[in-house]
């Protein structure tokens, strides 16, 4: 396994509206492990595909991940993810994300959400979250669609994130 270059805010990739995956083939496997390794090895909670400069339907998610990286039991891969049904209740939860480093803000999010994609074998499964792993599917599959959690704020909150990162990229 190897740990893969992370895109980060303003990079193009992480605008673009990803393509699906045709087959789960060996390299769609290999670069799945490689991101599972590369979101531990910054702590992360998710990642998608765009975030290492793939713009692919894979996501890679761990909700049980520890403070310091250590991995879940259950890690999970998602290839062509679709959200088909969401809660109308929502929550507010304070997400950060790798490619937008040492920022966070809270997000209203569906609190439940159904997803649908195929697994590390290609097999069609459906997965019911809620709270904290609907969070992270909504905001991973986000990503495929080239969305980022600050376009979900208002454009005040937006603004001072992104000023942030201009002046952290700037030192
Ligand atoms: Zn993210």
């Amino acid at each position: 396994m190897a740990i893969l270059k992370l895109y980060t805010y303003p990079d193009k990739i992480l605008r673009q509206k990803c393509e699906p995956v045709a087959a789960v083939t060996d390299e769609i496997r290999r670069l799945m492990d490689d991101m599972l390794e590369t979101m531990y090895a910054d702590k992360g909670v998710g990642l998608a595909a765009p975030q290492v400069g793939i713009a692919k339907r894979i996501i890679v998610v761990d909700d049980k991940v520890s403070e310091d990286g250590e991995p879940g039991p259950n890690p999970r891969f998602l290839v062509n993810p679709e959200i088909i049904r969401k809660s109308e209740d929502t929550i507010w939860f304070n997400e950060g994300c790798l490619s937008l480093p040492g920022q966070c803000a809270e997000v209203e999010r569906h609190r439940a959400v159904t997803v649908r994609y195929l697994d590390y074998d290609g097999k069609e499964q459906t997965l019911d979250a809620e709270e904290y792993l609907a969070v992270i599917l909504q905001h991973e599959t986000d990503h495929l669609d080239g969305i980022l959690y600050i376009d979900r704020l208002s454009r005040l909150k937006r603004n001072i994130i992104i000023k942030k990162l201009q002046k952290q990229s700037g030192e």
